[in-house]
């Protein structure tokens, strides 16, 4: 594996704050809209039920119908757009959710947007590449405190020490990385596309942030050398190649289909690795039997939802910072529209670099 370097410690915490903004003033809060279970809400969400039937009991929805009517409806008001990771869960994901998605999927969809408003249904490294690639627009986030491992692992300044430590060596960061780093970095890449901006670059050695095991993968897929950094996910990082094999033992005919933020002994025991968007497209294709999704949990039953046929094992992984998201946080923050994201112009301008060379490599 020509991977000849992993450096760097994890760091704890999340993201700090960035100060709150102008939305607040520019669109005045409107008033909370009524959120009782009734006949009108029944009638006027009963298509959306039936999309998650499978995967939401009846007696919740009563719960969840009132919120998602009330946020379609503030959602035009506010000409507002939803943008929702595969990691949502299934009311937000099938339900609300305008375009969904991986992270290139989202920073494609958020690229384009016409919208004046964008919410993103994600975690924070997600709401900041959308302001980066839309500065003139509002970008809320439901909670400011939804983080990521991998891009609490590591700063703007460990990138600028690993760029004096390997002159000219290109730096890609994976866009699980906060917008100072990405403002450091010569190109952005996701788990879809790792590969092929490793190798566009036409370099023999690469510096690859900040995921050692999505690094890993690369290295194992190319002769590029890859220089890695010791930054993980802290859910795909607890599936276990034991966990794997005790399903398969099972049943021998069971699909395993892991991300590749794993470990690599976990991928070994994996039919199919791929991204979220490629994980979904690959159960769509095959249609197996059953299939276990080693990735975050949400994921299956968003794909159920879709494929009622399949029978998906869920090992139960949840991510503690896409969970913050929740209904009730979406309409406050269409509602008070906070919390606004805010980057600096100066990093959002360099940030953007690194992410638009990422989006218009041809495919
Ligand atoms: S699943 Fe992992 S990589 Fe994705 S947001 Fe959660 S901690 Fe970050």
């Amino acid at each position: 594996m020509p991977m000849i370097a992993a450096f760097g410690p994890s760091r704890e915490g999340l993201p700090v704050a960035p100060a709150a903004a102008s939305a607040a003033r520019r669109y005045p809060d409107v008033a909370m809209p009524p959120l009782d279970w009734n006949e009108d809400v029944a009638r006027a969400t009963a298509h959306l039920y039936e999309r998650i039937k499978t995967v939401v009991p009846a007696i919740e929805w009563p719960f969840f119908a009132p919120y998602i009517k009330a946020i379609n409806d503030l959602k035009k008001q506010r000409g507002a757009v939803i943008l929702a990771h595969n990691y949502q869960t299934p009311e937000i994901y099938n339900c609300v959710a305008d375009f969904v998605g991986d992270s290139l999927q989202l920073a494609r969809e958020a690229a384009k947007t016409k919208a004046g408003v964008i919410v993103q249904c994600g975690v924070h490294f997600m709401a900041e590449t959308a302001k980066i690639l839309n500065p003139d627009k509002v970008v809320l986030i439901p909670d400011r405190r939804a983080g990521c491992s991998l891009a609490q692992s590591i700063t703007a300044e460990d990138v600028r020490m690993l760029r004096d430590s390997f002159p000219g060596v290109p730096i890609v960061t994976y866009v699980n990385t906060s917008a100072e780093v990405k403002a450091e970095s010569d190109i952005c890449c996701t788990s879809s596309n790792a590969l092929q901006v490793v190798e566009s670059l036409g370099s023999d050695k690469v510096i690859f942030l900040p995921d050692e095991y999505l690094a890993k993968y690369v290295a194992s897929q190319t002769s590029v050398k890859i220089i890695a950094w010791k930054g993980h996910c802290e859910v795909h990082e607890r599936f276990t190649a034991d966990e794997l094999r005790s399903y398969r033992e099972s049943d021998p005919s069971i699909k395993i289909i892991a991300h590749p933020e794993c470990p690599p002994d976990v991928i070994e025991e994996a039919d199919f690795t791929g991204s979220t968007a490629h994980m979904i497209d690959w159960v769509r294709e095959r249609r197996p039997r059953r299939v276990v999704m080693v990735t975050e949990c949400s994921m299956a039953d968003n794909v159920q939802a879709e494929l009622p046929d399949v029978q998906f094992v869920r090992p139960c992984n949840l991510c503690p910072h896409m969970k913050r998201i929740t209904l009730p946080k979406i309409l406050d923050s269409l509602v008070h529209m906070q919390e606004e994201v805010v980057v600096d112009p100066l990093i959002a301008g360099k940030a953007r670099r690194a992410v638009e060379r990422m989006i218009h490599l041809k495919s």
